[in-house]
């Protein structure tokens, strides 16, 4: 009997050790994130034909007998940029320049394409080519400037942004749905709970959809998509499997995903803890990458406090030993009234010159393909802007490889033996 119950103390006990290494291991990083003082900014929702195509489009309208769920009251005019929007922010960035002597870059995670109501039925505009309430001028002309720049590097965020079958059963419903689909307003009855990556759509149509995206971002931007934010931070392992399946092996923000699984409650909090951790272990070919810096001055009374918060946040983050990753989404920077805008850059400008203010060396900015694999391997080599961007972050000289073009054909690839710490720009094509 007391050996029994010794032998349940034992198991008790490596159950204990087992949880503990499980809840405190982290993914190892080969580089010195506390050194290297990186910062990334990822930022949602470029390319959305939504919410509205302009804050006139909800005159005559009920806005609230839309009933789409919660959100911040700033998304209700949330519109897609134009070219000036973009020019702009790019301006803002340019004019901040790392100890690199590289400039802010920003990290526009995209939505692919749109559904356009036509009066009779529903057709689709993949990027590009945008819906014509949506239409405007010169902004691919804006974002391939900004993109030869170096202050542009967008990824993946989203084919719809919603469950578009229904947004079609919502709108052949008439009534308010009807009516908002004809001027061009994306939401709908219960659209916020309509999330693109729900549980109730199918493995397939999901894989259907998400290969349709990927070709789409790769036409529009010349390189695959290397990094993934889900819709609404609504995922399940599905989606990540399919992700990785596709070569999506860098996941932002993990720790805000909403499981649709899960129970709510401290249990539900309890097992998302443990899930997170059971996929950094069983799944180390993935990258996550934790926000560890909020940037949303336009959904706060007092953006100069969200400004100095960000920046307490990132010197919290470089001490943690991990790099900065702000979350600032696209409605500080386009919005359907303009003076929001130049409010979120406002912030943004002040953010960046705190960061060189900041009395320590001046920050490095990068993007999540630099921080996976400097993380992984201690140095980096994206494409940006026509140019090879490369980076040795570790202690030792190391070898990386750069397709020049950035987009995957074969026979381009040129080798760099970098030096310790590293970070230059090389013209592409140069390389040997
Ligand atoms: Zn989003």
């Amino acid at each position: 009997m007391a050996r029994g119950w010794g032998g349940i103390w034992v198991i008790a006990a490596v159950a204990a050790v087992a949880a503990a290494a499980l809840l405190t291991s982290g993914q190892p990083s080969a580089v010195d994130w506390r050194r290297l003082r990186a910062v990334a900014l990822e930022s949602d929702d470029w390319g959305l034909a939504g919410f509205v195509p302009e804050s006139d489009a909800w005159s005559g309208l009920e806005r609230e007998t839309l009933s789409p769920g919660h959100f911040p009251a700033v998304y209700w005019n949330s519109t897609l940029e134009d070219s000036a929007s973009v020019a702009r922010l790019a301006a803002v960035l340019a004019g901040c320049r790392g100890r690199d002597g590289r400039p802010a870059v920003l990290q526009p995670n995209y939505v692919m394409s749109a559904l356009e109501w036509n009066g009779r039925d529903w057709g689709r505009r993949d990027l590009p080519d945008l819906p014509v309430a949506y239409e405007r001028p010169g902004l691919w002309r804006a974002v391939a400037e900004a993109l030869a720049a170096g202050v542009w590097y967008p990824e993946y965020h989203a084919a719809w942004h919603y469950d578009p079958e229904r947004r079609r059963q919502a709108v052949a419903a008439g009534g308010p749905a009807l009516a908002a689909a004809e001027r061009g307003i994306m939401l709908f009855p219960g659209s916020e709970a309509a999330r693109e990556l729900g549980p109730w759509r199918t493995t397939a149509e999901l894989a259907a959809e998400l290969d349709a995206g990927l070709a789409i971002f790769r036409r529009a931007f010349g390189r695959p998509a290397g990094a993934i934010i889900a819709p609404d931070y609504t995922w399940d392992g599905r989606c990540e499997s399919l992700w990785a399946s596709r070569g999506l092996r860098v996941i932002q923000a993990k720790r805000e995903q909403r499981h649709p699984g899960l129970p709510p409650g401290a249990f539900g909090r309890a097992l998302k803890v443990l899930e997170r951790q059971w996929a950094r272990v069983g799944h180390p070919d993935r990258v996550y990458l934790e926000r560890n810096v909020r940037l949303e001055p336009v959904q706060a009374p007092d953006p100069a406090h969200v400004v100095a918060s960000a920046l307490a946040q990132t010197e919290t983050a470089w001490r943690r030993g991990e790099p900065a990753i702000v979350e600032t989404h696209r409605v500080n920077f386009a919005h359907g009234e303009p003076e929001l805008a130049a409010e979120g850059r406002r912030a943004l400008a002040a953010y960046l010159s705190g960061l060189a203010a900041g009395g320590g060396p001046r920050p490095v900015f990068v993007v999540d393909a630099e921080i996976a694999a400097l993380a992984r391997r201690g140095a980096s080599a994206i494409v940006a802007g026509g140019r090879q961007i490369l980076r040795n972050g570790s202690n030792s000289r190391r070898l990386v490889a750069c397709a020049p073009s950035g987009n995957g054909q074969p026979g381009l690839v040129s080798l760099w033996l970098l030096d310790t710490g590293f970070h230059g720009v090389a013209e592409a094509g140069a390389g040997h």
